[in-house]
């Protein structure tokens, strides 16, 4: 084994277990941790992210992976070994950019606006968050400077979430699905007056057990995962061999159910990994939107079919008798589909959800490129919302203000959940020809098989490849947004002709 390999490989294995300690730690304070904890966890947090962030950056390791370009030429691209150092020097390059006191200024300013924004959107109060989120521009500006070679300087955030990805790339799949989606929502969108029943009670035991029942047939295994309480879900891990999912209970909807298959999706590509990449930076799904397909794939296709509820509705009913006991499977298949333009992004269904991502996208660019004054945002979002979603907003509360992504300087991340559904989509349908019994394994509760192709055909990749040469890999072309629309167009216009 070539001795400058080791050392890269040993110095980024140190590096990754900085970051996986980070995650738990983070995982901790949100799940476990008293909240008076949070001044020294805060503290904790960034003294791992200083010295995982020096480390990597060292000249070191760029005079490393220098010295083993001659190595790497002599290895197979698809070697993990090759990826490694492939991977590693798109990242090294990327993250010696970056000034240590502007990344370090944009932390700070995230960690003060977040508050700011949290009291503004209570109080409807967009004029208090102005100068913060004004801040957070400026910096993502400054930040966006500290590249070249992009075609367009949104190029630049959305390869933080979606490495390679061009907003022209985006912008044409996006403009495609917004052609197709506006008239198709205005065509079945329906009213709720039948859905009583979707506001309980539920009593949270039971939803506990149910989620646990549900997603222990995707693959979650107690033995290498955890599901447990938090204010916001997500999934976080330390390693293939330990996924921890989040999710929460209200006792008026049923949503947690949704939320477990939706962080177990997340999970399952995380534990998938290939253990060959353990420690090292590829151990990881590929991109916010490769993996945003995995929680839609289990969430949304899986999880809003018919079949699967024809195996789950029988003990779904059975554990809430007092909500949906006398509630017809075909009913509750209507309301958990139903297609209802809404305010809130994150309460949106299958179909709406992507307007509002879709608007988010539109206004981001647009701040960036400065043709609408940050003051004139509240206004530009309102006007767009009610022209795509057919709804004037009653306050800002339920508009610009809903996300917490901007506080933080998150600015990139929206697209992502999109590209994710239209992935989800093109994967589903690949999976789908080559094992066409998969509907009828649904019906009878397995759901192996599906996961199964997932892991050998996506997970275990990790991050050996960019995102487009991993969807590549697994359907043999690049993103398109044709099948999802073609999905939506079927699902949900079978829903409106009945
Ligand atoms: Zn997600």
């Amino acid at each position: 084994m070539n001795e400058r390999f080791v050392e890269l490989k040993d110095r980024l294995a140190e590096i990754h277990d900085l970051r996986r300690a980070q995650e738990v730690l983070f995982w901790d304070q949100t799940v476990m941790m008293p909240p008076g904890g949070g001044p020294v966890r805060g503290a904790q947090l960034t003294t791992l992210d200083r010295i995982a962030h020096e480390r990597f950056i060292a000249p070191a390791i760029g005079k490393l992976l220098d010295e083993l370009g001659s190595f790497e030429d002599g290895l197979d691209y698809d070697s993990d070994d090759a990826s490694l150092i492939r991977t590693t020097r798109r990242d090294w390059d990327k993250a010696r950019r970056v000034p240590a006191d502007l990344a370090a200024e944009m932390v700070g300013a995230g960690a003060e606006a977040h508050d700011v924004w949290a009291k503004a959107r209570e109080e409807n109060d967009f004029a208090t968050f102005l100068p913060h989120l004004e801040r957070a521009l400026d910096l993502k500006r400054r930040y966006i400077e500290c590249f070249d070679g992009y075609d367009e300087p949104y190029d630049i955030l959305l390869d933080d979430y979606e490495p390679g990805m061009k907003t022209a790339e985006v912008r044409t799949v996006f403009d495609e699905l917004k052609t197709a989606l506006v008239p198709l929502i205005a065509e079945v969108a329906s009213s709720d007056e039948d859905d009583g029943f979707m506001k309980g009670p539920f009593p949270i035991d039971a939803q506990h057990e149910t989620s646990l029942r549900v997603i222990e047939r995707f693959g979650y295994d107690p033995q290498f995962f955890r599901l447990d309480l938090t204010v916001h879900p997500f999934a976080a891990s330390s390693g293939t061999q330990d996924i921890r999912l989040t999710t929460r209970y209200t006792d008026h909807d049923l949503t947690s159910i949704f939320t477990a298959m939706h962080e177990c999706g997340h999970g399952l590509y995380e534990h998938g990994v290939s253990q060959s990449l353990e420690r090292t930076p590829l151990c990881h799904g590929v991109s916010s939107a490769l993996h945003e397909s995995q929680s839609r794939m289990w969430e949304n296709i899986v999880g809003r079919s018919r079949p699967f509820w024809n195996y789950f509705y029988p003990q779904v009913q059975a554990a809430f008798p007092e909500a949906l006991g006398d509630v017809e499977q075909e009913r509750f298949y209507r309301a958990i589909n139903r297609v209802k333009p809404s305010y809130i992004r994150v309460d949106a269904d299958e179909a709406t959800y992507n307007l509002h991502i879709i608007l988010r996208f539109e206004l981001e660019q647009e701040l960036i490129a400065g043709t609408i004054a940050l003051k004139d945002l509240p206004e530009a979002w309102n006007a767009r919302f009610e022209e795509y979603l057919g709804i004037p907003l009653p306050s800002d509360t339920v508009g610009v203000l809903q996300d917490v992504h901007w506080s933080g300087g998150g600015f990139g991340y929206f697209p992502t959940y999109t590209l994710g559904n239209i992935i989800s989509v093109q994967i589903w349908e690949k999976v789908l020809s080559e094992i066409p019994t998969l509907p009828a394994q649904f019906e009878a509760g397995e759901f192996g098989e599906l996961h199964e192709w997932l892991r050998s055909n996506l997970y275990t990749l990790g991050r050996k490849f960019t995102p487009q040469e991993t969807l590549e890999r697994v359907v043999g072309s690049g993103i398109d947004a044709k099948p999802y629309i073609g999905y939506l167009r079927e699902k949900l216009g079978a829903l409106a002709a009945a």
